[in-house]
């Protein structure tokens, strides 16, 4: 059978997948499945597609093209060295790039593609989408739309009749559409969207937050100067990424200005504020969307996430409020759209499809904690922390605050279920933090569930303030069965306390138990195997980016990994700890 592959041409990000046993398969470029859609040239006059241009973007912005995207179906011509091209060309060295990865994995030529279009290109934009593709060396059989194939992604090889909300935030665009599946045939009916919304903005009000602070405490705005702006945008999306795992994250930045450092702490409620008002828009977007399809909220049978942003947890508690549905967001938001494309080849080639399978968590985990219920006080409210549907492994966490003034311990309770009251449902193991400082009521406690792809959740208890630390793991498939109303009770009551208890933990592994601050400063060092997991992982990183960038730069890179090769070699775990947090600082400000 011919290989048809899918390609979704992104605006931030392009992807190459292709059908294999009916599944789609999503095929890496140099290690990674999301190639920046980049292109270059390098200081010897040579093309440079992907990671590599985009590495050099800081260093070298007038020799690299991002965002031609935006660009496909206009008359223009963009500059890049001494030569200029048209959006088509740029599009089709992207293209190139994807093809000839493709090639190298299946070991055959790629002639022929499926390429995805957002729903609003119109038929010129469409075309030079097309283009792109013939001189590439492709033929384009078919270009559908991006919410067509993030469709198909979840839908092929289900029958049924459905109508689909696909709500895509990218970095900077965003679109919602709604997609009707009847008979096998996937048909957009309504698209509405902001082509100036997306990820990119949350990054601007971060910087604006901190870039505020920062005047306020120095009297300096750091905005004037463009390493400053450069090096905040960085930090700004690290966090705003850190935040949708997290209840807390901070911009660190050393000699931001002279020898002045940037420290702010910033709270996801806080950051949840400053992005309602961007989110509230995509409501409206939504709304006119249904009123164009003359559809209400409960015609939808579901609601797909696309695009990077989508990972903001505020995104699935509006649309989950606006729509009464659990967005679905299994499948990985910014591989979907080239994998339903991938589909579609592999469709048009003949080939039978299935649904994709991913590891998921079928139940929502999480705990419980004083809150309000139809306007009234109720002890144990459940508090989900890792949703269903979620893609394995996961790691998520929240924070919760004590109920009175020198609290010493809190009893940390975990369940598995849906039901809006904790213990309705099924009690998977509790454990107790003590040693709380003295502090008054509001003491906040982060927790921490990491669930793995066997289903052993690590539960995590952090004292915020000074790093006391308590992580047990419970194996989530042996569950005990629903308590009962006794047990239940107790639960309730032992929430209400202050009083420490027993500790009932035998069944469960400890993995570390710190009763004291002091000891917890010290023993806060991770333990080895995760460390040189993660040296290694780092080696890996720094050795891709060691070609491509400044010697300057490179040089820093050698002189952290000799660093940190010996801190393993002398088995100085605390030194080794430290290297791979500077290392990763130094990769992390390269690579993007
Ligand atoms: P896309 O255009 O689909 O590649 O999406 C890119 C946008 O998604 C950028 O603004 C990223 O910063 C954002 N993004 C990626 N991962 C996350 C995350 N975990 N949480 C919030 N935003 C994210």
């Amino acid at each position: 059978m011919e290989t048809i592959v899918g390609i979704d041409l992104g605006t931030t990000n392009s992807e190459i997948s292709v059908l294999e046993e009916g599944k789609p398969k999503v095929i890496a470029v140099d290690g990674d499945p999301i190639m920046p859609s980049c292109v270059g040239i390098d200081q010897n006059g040579k093309l440079i597609v992907g990671r590599t241009a985009k590495n050099r973007i800081i260093s070298d912005p007038e020799t690299t093209i991002l965002s031609i995207k935006r660009k496909m179906g206009e008359n223009v011509r963009v500059k890049l060295g001494d030569k200029e091209f048209s959006p088509e060309e740029i599009s089709s060295f992207i293209l190139s790039e994807l093809k000839k990865h493709a090639e190298k994995y299946l070991g055959k030529p790629v002639e022929k593609a499926v390429i995805t279009v957002p729903a609003y290109f119109d038929d010129r934009q469409r075309n030079a989408t097309k283009d792109a593709g013939k001189l590439a060396g492709l033929d384009v059989v078919r270009i559908i739309n991006e919410p067509t194939a993030a469709a198909l992604a979840y839908d092929a090889g289900h029958p049924e009749n459905h109508k689909l909300l696909v709500y895509d935030l990218g970095g900077g665009t965003f679109d919602v559409s709604l997609v009707v599946v009847e008979d096998g045939v996937v048909e957009v009916k309504a698209s509405h969207g902001d082509t100036k919304l997306g990820g990119d903005d949350f990054d601007q009000l971060l910087i604006n937050h901190v870039l505020e602070i920062f005047k306020e405490k120095h009297g300096i705005d750091l905005n004037v100067d463009l390493r400053s702006r450069r090096r905040l945008l960085v930090s700004a999306e690290k966090v705003k990424r850190e935040l949708s795992d997290a209840p807390f994250a901070r911009i660190r930045e050393e000699y931001i200005h002279n020898d002045l450092h940037l420290d702010v702490e910033i709270s996801r409620d806080e950051y949840e504020e400053m992005i309602m008002p961007l989110l509230q828009k995509t409501l409206q977007c939504i709304q006119m969307c249904l009123k164009d399809a003359s559809l209400l909220p409960k015609d939808i049978d579901k609601v797909i996430l696309v695009g990077g942003a989508t990972r903001t947890p505020l995104v699935h508690k509006i649309i989950r409020q606006e729509i009464g549905l659990d967005p679905h967001y299994e499948i990985s938001p910014d591989l979907i759209v080239s994998m339903g494309a991938a589909i579609q080849g592999g469709i048009i080639a003949g080939d039978k499809t299935h649904s994709i399978l991913v590891d998921i968590t079928p139940y929502t985990f999480g705990t419980g904690a004083i809150g309000e219920r139809e306007g009234m006080f109720h002890p144990d409210i459940f508090v989900p922390i890792i949703k269903r549907n979620t893609a394995l492994p996961v790691s998520k966490g929240d924070v919760f605050f004590t109920a009175v003034d020198n609290q010493e311990a809190v009893d940390v309770k975990i369940y598995q279920g849906e039901e809006p009251i904790a213990t309705d449902n099924i009690f998977i193991g509790d454990f107790v933090i003590k040693g709380l400082s003295k502090a008054p009521q509001g003491n906040a406690i982060v927790l921490n569930l990491e669930l793995d792809i066997n289903g052993i959740l690590k539960v995590t208890a952090i004292e915020k303030a000074t790093g006391l630390t308590k992580a047990v793991t419970m194996d989530t498939k042996n569950v005990k069965p629903h308590l009962d109303i006794a047990e239940a009770q107790k639960n309730i009551e032992s929430l209400l306390s202050d009083e420490d208890e027993d500790e009932d933990e035998d069944e469960y592994e400890e993995v570390e138990t710190i009763d004291n601050v002091e000891e917890s400063v010290a023993s806060s060092e991770p333990g080895k195997q995760p460390l040189l997991a993660k040296a290694k992982a780092l080696r890996k990183r720094a050795e891709k980016l060691l070609g491509s960038i400044a010697e300057e730069d490179a040089k820093d890179i050698r002189d952290m990994l000799e660093k940190n090769r010996e801190a393993i070699n002398t088995g100085d775990m605390k030194r080794l700890a430290e290297t791979n947090t500077s290392l990763e600082d130094i990769i992390f400000y390269l690579e993007d």
